[in-house]
């Protein structure tokens, strides 16, 4: 589906959380996205599938300014992102309002990146109160709720490297919701985690899907996106090859290139 049948079928600006236009980007002679078109409604899960180096992570990455496109356009909440319009030109935005932009943006990493000297606790306070400027004592009583629901309340005072790997995640999720995130970009959440870790992680996603949260999520758990999102996207080589109801995509995918990754990771 091309991104205007989509918005043929009823979109609206104001429905979307994420709005990814025409994006190329390259690295010196690498063409990594070359052309990806890509919506995201509110209150919906994207899940995104790919064969390794077809750029799912630096797509994520653009949707944040961590990497500048070449060319296109991206909108987080009809906000431009890294850019300012002036007349038909782009001025890129100074520092201070890109990481103010950033700041409503969550982002899980593989790697969970939590800040190593830091207490849990510190962890998810941090990113409100220097980035959002909120009421520290305010953001801490959050805090603690968001341990609460991600199932590590009992942990606020440890540092990352005393959890375990699913913990550290569970409070890298905690720390994404504390931004009050238009939308969480999670990249392999799991893929670092030994295997008996994966399930308490994916079930933490699932809840947050299901109380509405708008999430875009690499994975390869394709079991889980089947499960969980609304809509599956195949990427390979820099491109969206299909996308649309996972049913379709993952089930009964049309393109060749699809059924083959799906045949090697399935
Ligand atoms: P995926 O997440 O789908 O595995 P990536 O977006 O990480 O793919 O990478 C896509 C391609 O871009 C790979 O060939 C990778 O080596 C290359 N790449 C990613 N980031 C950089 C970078 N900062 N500099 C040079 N090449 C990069
Ligand atoms: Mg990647």
């Amino acid at each position: 589906m091309t991104v205007d049948e989509i918005t043929a079928d009823n979109i609206t600006a104001a429905d979307l959380a994420v709005e990814v236009r025409g994006v190329h980007k390259s690295f010196g002679s690498l063409d990594v996205l070359r052309g990806v078109d890509l919506l995201v409604r509110k209150g919906e899960v994207t899940a995104i599938l790919g064969p390794s180096g077809s750029g799912k992570s630096t797509l994520l990455r653009t949707l944040n300014h961590l990497e500048k496109v070449d060319k296109g356009t991206i909108r987080i909440d009809g906000e431009l992102i890294g850019y300012r319009r002036r007349g038909n030109k782009l001025h890129e935005l100074r520092e201070r309002d890109i990481l103010k932009q950033r700041s409503r943006i969550g982002f899980v990493f593989q790697n969970f990146n939590l800040f190593p000297h830091l207490t849990v606790l510190e962890n998810v306070v941090e990113a409100p109160v220097s980035a959002q400027g909120r009421d520290r004592a305010e953001v801490i009583a959050e805090a603690h709720a968001l341990l609460e629901r991600v199932g590590v309340g009992d942990k606020a005072r440890d540092y990352p490297r005393q959890l375990s790997g699913g913990q550290q995640q569970r409070v890298a999720i905690a720390r994404a919701l504390a931004l009050r995130p238009a939308v969480i970009l999670f990249d392999e959440p799991t893929s670092a985690l030994d295997p008996e870790l994966v399930g308490e992680v994916l079930a933490v996603i699932k809840q947050l899907a299901r109380d509405g949260a708008t999430l875009v999520i690499v994975t390869h758990e394709v079991g889980f996106a089947r499960e969980v999102a609304d809509n599956a996207v195949f990427m390979d080589a820099g491109v969206v090859v299909e996308q649309g109801p996972p049913a379709q995509v993952i089930d009964n995918p049309r393109h060749e290139r699809t059924r083959a990754f799906l045949s090697r990771v399935l």
